[in-house]
C-alpha cells in the first residue's frame, strides 16, 4: 500500500513526510484492518512532524482522524462488522485499568494508545485500529465531510465540556480554525452567544457566517464578560487575552496539546475570584460518541479543502500557514 512516513522530523519547509510503499499491516487479536476512505489532517499531526512531540518511534505513518471501511478483524472481534464503516480518532487504546482509567478518565490513561503518533495511523491506504476504539460511523455522508469531526470535532467538543459550557452562556473562542468552525455549530445548538477573537479576514469571515456575535483578534476585548472560553491556538499570549475576557467564575479551557509559552500574568485582576485555567487532554470513547450523534443530528457540516496522499506535506504547510478554512482533508 502507499503510505506518508515520516522517518525524521523536521520544519514543514523540509517536507518530512515521504511516500512510500510498504506492506499492508494484519491485524492482531482485538484489531481491524480498515481501508482508508480519508483522514483529517490536525495541528497536532504538525507538531508530530516537527518534532515537537517527542518521537515513539523511528518511522510513523500519522494520521487519527480517519474514516474506513473494515476490511477484515483480528482474533476475537465481534464488532465491528467487515465492511461497515467506522472512525478512528487520536485515542487509539487505554490499558483499562491505571488509577485514571479506574476513575472513568481514559482520556488521561497512563499507558495510552495514539493514532498516528504511538501507532501508524492514516496518512495510507489501509491501517490498523483497536476494534474497541472504532466509532460506528453514518454511511449517509462523505467520508471527508466525517473525517473533521474524529479529531477536530470531538476534542472541540470535549473542550467545550471541559469549560462547562451551560445553555445559553456566553463562549468566546480563541483562534477559528478547524476546531472552533464546528464547535460554533454546537454552541448554536445549545442557544449559546459566541464571541470569536481570531486572526485573518478570511477566518473572521467565515466566524461572521457561521453566526457569531462578534467578531474581532485577540487585541481586541469582547463587549461583553464572557462565561467561559475555549483557546484553539498553539500560543500562550491568547490565554492571558482569553483570561482576561472572563467574569468571575469563569473558566479557560486551552485546546492545544503544545503551546509556545504563557506569558507572565497578574493574578489579582487575571484568575483571583474563582476563574479557573484548564487544558483539555485528549477524549473519551463517550466524547466520541456523544459528538458523532449530536453531529448527526444537528446536520454539523465541516468546511473542506481536500488533498491526496502524496500531497501530505502540501496539507500541512496549509495548515502551518493558516491557509485552510475549515479542515483539511487527506483522500488516499
Ligand atoms: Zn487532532
Ligand atoms: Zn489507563
Amino acid at each position: 500500500m502507499r503510505a506518508a512516513v515520516l522517518h525524521q522530523p523536521g520544519p514543514i519547509s523540509k517536507q518530512p513526510l515521504t511516500l512510500e510503499d510498504v506492506p499492508i499491516p494484519e491485524p492482531g487479536p482485538d484489531q481491524v484492518l480498515l481501508k482508508v476512505e480519508a483522514c483529517g489532517v490536525c495541528r497536532t499531526d504538525l507538531h508530530i512532524t516537527a518534532g515537537d512531540l517527542k518521537p515513539q518511534h523511528d518511522a510513523i505513518i500519522p494520521g487519527h482522524q480517519i474514516v474506513g471501511r473494515i476490511e477484515r478483524t483480528g482474533k476475537g472481534v465481534n464488532h465491528p462488522k467487515p465492511k461497515s464503516r467506522v472512525g478512528v480518532s487520536w485515542m487509539g487504546g487505554v490499558d483499562g485499568d491505571c488509577p485514571l482509567c479506574r476513575r472513568g478518565l481514559e482520556n488521561l490513561c497512563d499507558n495510552p494508545i495514539f493514532t498516528g503518533y504511538s501507532v501508524n495511523g492514516g496518512y495510507a491506504e489501509y491501517t490498523i485500529a483497536r476494534a474497541s476504539f472504532c466509532t460506528p460511523l453514518s454511511e449517509g455522508r462523505s467520508a471527508t465531510t466525517l473525517a473533521p469531526l474524529l479529531c477536530a470535532g470531538i476534542i472541540g467538543f470535549r473542550s467545550l465540556r471541559v469549560a462547562n459550557v451551560q445553555p445559553g452562556d456566553r463562549v468566546g473562542l480563541y483562534g477559528f480554525g478547524a476546531s472552533a468552525h464546528l464547535a460554533i455549530e454546537v454552541l448554536h445548538h445549545w442557544g449559546c452567544e459566541v464571541y470569536v477573537a481570531t486572526r485573518g479576514e478570511q477566518h473572521q469571515q467565515l466566524a461572521r457566517e457561521l453566526g457569531a456575535a462578534w467578531v474581532g483578534d485577540a487585541t481586541e476585548k469582547p463587549p461583553v464578560p464572557l462565561d467561559s472560553a475555549v483557546t484553539f491556538a498553539p500560543v500562550g499570549s491568547v490565554v492571558i487575552a482569553a483570561l482576561s475576557a472572563l467574569r468571575k467564575g469563569g473558566i479557560v479551557a486551552i485546546n492545544a496539546i503544545h503551546l509556545d509559552h504563557i506569558p507572565e500574568f497578574d493574578y489579582d485582576s487575571l484568575l483571583w475570584g474563582e476563574r479557573q485555567l484548564r487544558s483539555v487532554a485528549n477524549m473519551t470513547r463517550e466524547d466520541a460518541k456523544d459528538f458523532i450523534a449530536l453531529a448527526m443530528e444537528i446536520g454539523i457540516s465541516p468546511r473542506t479543502r481536500i488533498f491526496a496522499l502524496d500531497q501530505a506535506n502540501e496539507a500541512l504547510a496549509a495548515i502551518e500557514h493558516d491557509e485552510i478554512n475549515g479542515a483539511a482533508v487527506i483522500v488516499p
